[in-house]
């Protein structure tokens, strides 16, 4: 479904993606794990086209997307959950996810878009508690439902979540990902980055691993758990062999 091949992209004179390729099939969960600074947050944003990817191609559903503008790679069905939840914090609840949809209505009718919005509450029942609560009053976590509800409702062919479990307790770090599961269970594409290496490698089928903006592992989530230098590096895993002496 999406296929990046060698993709560069540059902040200024400062390369933040070096040849980056991967690929995320139709119905898969894929995960992009690294430290902070590795560039994750700017591969999605290249993808969604907000950065301008510079060398190489990006393929969506068989149509080639870099240099689109971002509005015309929604229509073609790519949302994005951004990092840090930027929902529009003076607006209410029910005003976000309504916004998310605003390009369906004309395609879809109002009917599908209702039957979206009783999903994102089926799931997400706290939202509907709250459904005209200002969005800058709600708690972080359920910032954070809402930003994943109003990408929803956006009914992307794929979903590109960006650090969904940034600054979230465990319990709802782990209720987001719980809810990116049922998402693909209807038929969502997840692209997910992540530094919370554990729940992102749980709920993914494969995963890349990037560092310095380029992809140095990549393979099924499970073997990459089962890695010792994923382990070292990002599952906090010490490495020595159980028969070394101890100190
Ligand atoms: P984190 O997990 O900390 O969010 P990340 O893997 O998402 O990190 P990016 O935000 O993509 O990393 O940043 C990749 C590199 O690009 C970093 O070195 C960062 O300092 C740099 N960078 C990001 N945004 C800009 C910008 N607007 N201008 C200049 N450099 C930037």
């Amino acid at each position: 479904m999406l296929k990046l091949e060698k993709v560069n992209a540059f902040y200024g004179r400062i390369q933040a993606l070096r040849g980056i390729s991967l690929h995320v099939a139709e119905g898969e969960i894929v995960a992009v794990i690294g430290s902070n600074g590795a560039g994750k947050s700017t591969l999605l944003n290249t993808i969604s086209g907000m950065i301008p990817a510079r060398g190489g191609q990006i393929v969506f559903a068989g149509r080639p997307i870099a240099g689109l503008p971002p509005e015309k790679i929604v229509r073609l069905g790519i949302s994005q959950v951004p990092e840090r939840r930027q929902i529009f914090s003076t607006m209410s609840v029910m005003d976000n996810l309504i916004l998310g949809a605003y390009h369906r209505y004309g395609r879809d009718g109002r009917q599908a878009v209702e039957r979206d919005l009783d999903f994102v509450f089926e799931i997400f029942p706290r939202l509907q508690e709250r459904i005209g609560q200002t969005a800058g009053t709600l708690s972080g976590g359920e910032q954070q439902m809402l930003a994943l509800g109003r990408g929803w409702m956006a009914k992307p062919r794929l979903l590109l979540m960006d650090e969904p479990s940034l600054g979230l307790a465990p319990l709802m770090a782990r209720e987001i990902f719980r809810v990116s599961g049922r998402l693909r269970e209807r038929g969502t594409t997840i692209l997910v980055v992540e530094q919370n290496a554990h729940a992102a490698l749980a709920l993914a089928d494969r995963a890349y691993v990037m560092e310095e903006g380029q992809v140095v592992l990549e393979g099924k989530s499970s073997d990459l758990a089962s890695d010792q230098r994923v382990q070292k590096a990002y599952l906090g895993k010490a490495t020595t062999p159980p028969s070394s002496p101890s100190p």
